[in-house]
C-alpha cells in the first residue's frame, strides 16, 4: 500500500485531511490501519489493473468506481465503509483465533488454464470430499493436544493457587474433576492415535474420522471449560492462556463439520450398515 501524507482537502471536504491511497489492501483493516495514521478522509482510485471485458478489479473497493472519497468522522461515510467491506473479500472479526486471519474468498470470472488443473474437471467436491477425514483427523489431534496441555497447565496452577488455606488441587472436587477430564483425555488418546495409524495406512474411513473429530473436539471444548472454571477469575484473563484456549476451543465442533453432522455421517453408517462397532 502507498499513500501521500495527509493533506488538507478542499471543497465540501475542506478542513479534514485526506489520505490518497494508489493501492489498497482489503477493508476494513486497511481503513483502520489508515484512519490510525491520521486520515480522516480516505479516497480509493480505480485500480489499474481492471479487467477491461469484465470491469473487474482485483481491489474489491474500486470495483467499477473511478473514484470515492469517504469521510471516516461522519456517520455515513464509516457506514459506507462497513457496507463495502462487506462485499469485498475481507478479514472476518472471529471471537477467537486471532493468531490466524479467515477470509472469505469470492473468485469471479476466473480463468484457470489446462495446465494448472488440479484433479478431474468437474469433480472437485468429490476431491475436496476425498479430502476431509484427513482434514477431520487434523483437528481432531489438534483438539487432543489442546486437551492434554489444558489439563497440564491447570494441574500446574491448582497446585500452585491456595485457597481457604490450600492449594485449590487438594479440594475434593478439583481431584474428582481432574481426574475425570485425565481419564476422558487418555481414554480419547488411543482412539485418536488409532485412527492416525489408520490414516497412514490408507484404512481410516470417513465414518471413524467423524467420530474422532466429534468426541475430541467436544472433550476439548468441555475440558477448556471445566479447566478455565478451575483457574478462577485468572481463567478470564487474556494473560492466561487457558483464556486464550477457551476462545479458541469454540470452533473446533463447528468448522470442517459440526458435531452434529459429524453423528448424522456416523448414525447414517449405524442404519445401513446394521452394526454397532468393529
Ligand atoms: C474460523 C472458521 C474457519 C472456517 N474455515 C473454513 C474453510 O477453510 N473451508 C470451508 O469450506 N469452510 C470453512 N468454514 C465454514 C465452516 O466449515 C462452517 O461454518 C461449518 O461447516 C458449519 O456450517 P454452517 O456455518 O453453514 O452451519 P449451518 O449448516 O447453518 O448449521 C447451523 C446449525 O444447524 C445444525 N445443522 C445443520 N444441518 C444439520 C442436520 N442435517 N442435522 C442436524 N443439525 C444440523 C448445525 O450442526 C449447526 O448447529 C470456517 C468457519 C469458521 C468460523
Amino acid at each position: 500500500m502507498s499513500h501521500t501524507p495527509p493533506q488538507a482537502a478542499g471543497g465540501p471536504l475542506a478542513g479534514l485531511r485526506v489520505m490518497e491511497i494508489a493501492s489498497m489492501a482489503p477493508a476494513p483493516f486497511a481503513c483502520t490501519l489508515l484512519a490510525d495514521l491520521g486520515a480522516e478522509v480516505l479516497r480509493f482510485d480505480r485500480a489499474s489493473d481492471v479487467d477491461p471485458e469484465t470491469n473487474h478489479s482485483t481491489d474489491p473497493l474500486a470495483r467499477g468506481r473511478r473514484s470515492i472519497a469517504l469521510d471516516l468522522k461522519h456517520p455515513e461515510g464509516a457506514a459506507l465503509v462497513r457496507r463495502l467491506a462487506g462485499h469485498a473479500d475481507v478479514l472476518l472479526d472471529k471471537i477467537g483465533l486471532h493468531a490466524q486471519d479467515t477470509a472469505e474468498l469470492f473468485f469471479d470470472s476466473v480463468r484457470v488454464p489446462a495446465a494448472n488443473l488440479l484433479g478431474t474437471e468437474g469433480r472437485g467436491f468429490v476431491h475436496l470430499m476425498e479430502r476431509l477425514p484427513r482434514e477431520r483427523m487434523s483437528i481432531a489431534v489438534w483438539a487432543q493436544c489442546v486437551t492434554e496441555t489444558a489439563l497440564e497447565q491447570t494441574l500446574e496452577y491448582c497446585t500452585g493457587r491456595a485457597a481457604f488455606g490450600k492449594p485449590v488441587a487438594d479440594f475434593q472436587h478439583s481431584r474428582f474433576l481432574l481426574a475425570e477430564l485425565t481419564t476422558q483425555a487418555d481414554v480419547t488418546r488411543v482412539y485418536v492415535d488409532r485412527a492416525i495409524e489408520a490414516l497412514k495406512d490408507g484404512t481410516l474411513t470417513a465414518v471413524d474420522a467423524a467420530k474422532a473429530k466429534w468426541w475430541a473436539t467436544e472433550l476439548q471444548t468441555k475440558t477448556v471449560d471445566r479447566c478455565l472454571q478451575l483457574h478462577g477469575d485468572y481463567g478470564y484473563m487474556a494473560e492466561y492462556p487457558i483464556g486464550r484456549a477457551y476462545l479458541d476451543a469454540r470452533i473446533q465442533t463447528i468448522y470442517s463439520g459440526t458435531t452434529e453432522i459429524m453423528k448424522e455421517i456416523s448414525g447414517r453408517s449405524l442404519a445401513t450398515s446394521g452394526k454397532a462397532g468393529r
